[in-house]
């Protein structure tokens, strides 16, 4: 099957709605991104020193979310009172990334610091993205008793139809990244129509790629690798996405 061209204006409407942008590839990878069409990235920061850095950085394309992650070494609890002033200088544009991680066996911190965090979400009616690895019915609870009028998306959602089924009861985008849901998920979030796309650069890299690192010009072999799964045109995609883009942010 012949994928359509790349290019025009609806091209240009492109947003990587998840990344981590640092001096490692600000320079070196966004302006190549932006001249294939790829014209807003919004990155994720997680600790101190990322807040600091995407603070000090001011990029046209770049556009940021904050957030304690539930896994990542450098996330700390005494980072929300930054978080605090990030939305209070409207800074940020989304929480996250927060949520739940099986990997961290501690799981009691992980649902006292998202309540924290989803409350000053709602607080400041901001979206969050969400990170949530084989913890999704633990947090279909958590939002069904706390939070379930939530914004937002799930990141590099690539779990089953039975679970996207669960999660379309809220107001949630399902993002899709490198590594893709089962075609038949795929095809239940086409159909829903609230849908993203994300390469989560530099993690989360293509299946086969032989590179390092995830890099942000992925996201257009993730947008046409859809496109031929799904066997629907680039840019009828798109503007499912930028549809999905402006309801949430
Ligand atoms: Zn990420």
């Amino acid at each position: 099957m012949k994928l359509p061209s790349l290019s025009g204006d609806i091209l240009n409407n492109l947003v990587d709605v998840h990344c981590h942008l640092s001096e490692e590839n600000i320079f070196s990878e966004v302006p190549k991104a932006v001249k294939a069409g790829i014209t807003r990235f919004i990155s994720s920061a997680l600790c101190q020193e990322e807040f600091e850095w995407h603070m000090n950085t001011d990029h046209s394309a770049m556009k940021w979310s904050a957030g304690i992650h539930p896994n990542y070494k450098k996330s700390k609890e005494s980072d929300f009172q930054t978080l605090v002033k990030l939305c209070d200088q409207k800074k940020i544009i989304a929480l996250g990334e927060v949520g739940l991680d099986k990997r961290n066996k501690d799981s009691t911190w992980q649902k006292a610091i998202l309540l924290k965090q989803l409350d000053l979400a709602a607080n400041y009616d901001l979206p969050v993205i969400f990170h949530v690895v084989h913890q999704y019915y633990e947090l279909h609870k958590l939002l069904k008793n706390n939070f379930p009028k939530i914004r937002g998306f799930l990141h590099a959602f690539s779990a089953s139809k039975e679970i996207a089924e669960t999660f379309s009861k809220y107001d949630l985008a399902f993002s899709i990244g490198c590594k893709h849901p089962k075609l038949n998920c795929l095809e239940y979030i086409a159909k829903r129509g609230f849908l993203l796309f994300e390469t989560d650069a530099p993690y989360q890299k293509p299946p086969d790629s032989k590179q390092e690192e995830n890099h942000l010009i992925n996201l257009l072999w993730n947008v046409k690798t859809v496109s031929k799964l799904l066997k629907i045109q680039v840019d009828d995609l798109i503007e499912i996405q930028v549809g999905s883009y402006r309801s949430i942010f």
